[in-house]
């Protein structure tokens, strides 16, 4: 795949803070469950947050291609750091796309420097992948707005300052009844609940998040009243190509290390990559790999390009995530042993991989979208 030159030295930058900043302290963070404040304070400086914020707005102003191998890169390191890039890429995309400038003044700047912790809402008890299913609501209440209701399984949710909140606005009108709205979580009657321990990316806080009479000023309203599912929808694409860059990188950092080790690991008088067994396990490996990178690449080019990308980029998180699971799972076959003990890298890789089969839409959500784009508009890719 062709990157060209100002991608390749974005890349290369991020590779190198990755191999020197994120990977020493990977496990540590995986064992401790840490907030890597310090690490993000780096990125923040680098401008690694906020990929595509346009310049005039205070961003790099990259495009969707560079964000991909950002991504990748800073997950090759460890995917919880990934992980809070997707998030702010994702909010700030939001206030870009769909926030007036008075919001997108007071809110990018200090969202991108990580000032502002944030948190995407959509999640709760009873809707899942069926987002339709929401009950949190928010009523007009003089001029501006009373929220009511609660979130589950929100990263950043125990950190976060600021949630991005998808709320119902009129019960009655179905996806066009939803509105999201920008919530303080330091205001009174939010209630954060307890962080959830997860089986990886253990760095990333997860948790929930209640909101008992919280009063919203009206400026709290981001966009229009009613366009909340179709925004929240819009930004989707690129936080679903960004989740499936993620899962490429954590495949790679599986590779490299169970290349590493089958040049290292003797058994029989050989090193074990001399036998076929082994070295069929780093071709199919390497191959899957490769090809789910260039579908990433491929679903990014889509949405540079205003192309109809939904499609693209469900197959690309959908491939890439499964890629992720089964490599990863490859990964620890190649160390036999010593790849089931915790603190060994390969295992951290195959717990970290499999939430990307899960968040941003399961992965049966993903071909239910695909096959949906393929029968309403044929094959278009
Ligand atoms: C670590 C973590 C971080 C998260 N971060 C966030 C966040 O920041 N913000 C947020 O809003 N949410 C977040 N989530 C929630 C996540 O997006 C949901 O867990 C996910 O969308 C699936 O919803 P669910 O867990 O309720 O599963 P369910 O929807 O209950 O699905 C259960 C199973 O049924 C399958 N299924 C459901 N419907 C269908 C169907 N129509 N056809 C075929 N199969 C179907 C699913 O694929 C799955 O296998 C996070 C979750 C986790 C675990």
């Amino acid at each position: 795949m062709v990157v060209n030159e100002t991608q390749q030295q974005v890349r290369d930058m991020t590779r190198k803070f990755a191999n020197d900043v994120i990977r020493p302290v990977a496990a540590e963070l995986d064992k401790t469950e840490r907030f890597p404040e310090e690490i993000y304070q780096q990125m923040a400086e680098l401008g690694l947050f906020g990929i595509s914020v346009p310049e005039a707005l205070g961003g790099p102003g990259f495009d969707t291609q560079t964000y991909a191998l950002v991504m990748e890169e800073l997950s090759r390191g460890y995917a919880s750091i990934a992980d809070q890039c997707g998030l702010v890429e994702l909010i700030s995309t939001l206030l870009v796309e769909h926030g007036t400038p008075e919001q997108q003044q007071r809110w990018l700047a200090p969202v991108l420097s990580l000032e502002t912790k944030v948190a995407y809402c959509i999640t709760e008890a009873e809707a899942g992948s069926d987002v339709s299913a929401i009950r949190t609501f928010a009523k007009r209440n003089g001029s501006g707005w009373l929220l009511e209701g609660s979130k589950l399984w929100i990263h950043n949710a125990p950190v976060a300052d600021l949630a991005f909140v998808l709320a119902r606005t009129d019960p009655d009108a179905g996806h066009r009844g939803m509105s999201i709205f920008i919530v303080d979580l330091h205001t009174s009657g939010v209630r954060r609940g307890q962080r959830e321990h997860k089986m990886g990316q253990r760095a990333s806080p997860v948790g929930g998040l209640e909101f008992s009479g919280v009063q919203l000023p009206p400026e709290a309203l981001l966009g229009q009243q009613g366009r909340g599912f179709h925004m929240m929808m819009s930004v989707l694409d690129k936080g679903r190509t960004g989740i499936a860059a993620l899962a490429v990188g954590i495949a790679q950092a599986g590779l490299e290390a169970a290349l590493d080790y089958s040049q290292q690991r003797k058994q029989f008088g050989k090193e074990i990559n001399e036998f076929q067994g082994v070295q069929w396990l780093l071709a199919d490996m390497a191959k899957d790999i490769c090809a789910a990178r260039l579908l990433v690449l491929f679903a990014a080019s889509k949405i540079d390009a205003n192309e109809d990308s939904t499609m693209t980029c469900a197959m690309a998180k959908c491939f890439a995530s499964d890629t992720a699971v089964k490599r990863t799972a490859d990964a620890v076959q190649v160390f036999g042993g010593i790849g089931y003990i915790q603190g060994v890298e390969v295992e951290r890789l195959y717990r970290d991989a499999k939430i990307t089969q899960i968040y941003e839409g399961t992965n049966q959500i993903q071909r239910m979208i695909i096959a949906r784009e393929l029968i309403k508009k044929g094959v278009t890719v």
